[in-house]
């Protein structure tokens, strides 16, 4: 399962995007994941400064 991101929260800073090894991350206005090219390593979960993202 792909990490998540919770629109609410995200306010589209771009900090996940910046870490995410696979560039599975756009952000237009709010982040999106490319589903097929995560590969769940949590980075951006960690990164998120609005707790903006999952991966459960
Ligand atoms: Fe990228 Fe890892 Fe986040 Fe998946 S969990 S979108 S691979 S940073």
């Amino acid at each position: 399962m792909a990490a998540r991101v919770m629109q609410e929260k995200c306010t589209g800073c771009g900090a996940c995007a910046d870490v995410c090894p696979v560039e599975a991350i756009t952000v237009e206005g709010v982040a999106k994941i490319n589903e097929e090219e995560c590969i769940e390593c949590g980075a951006c979960v960690d990164e998120c400064p609005n707790g903006a993202l999952s991966l459960d």
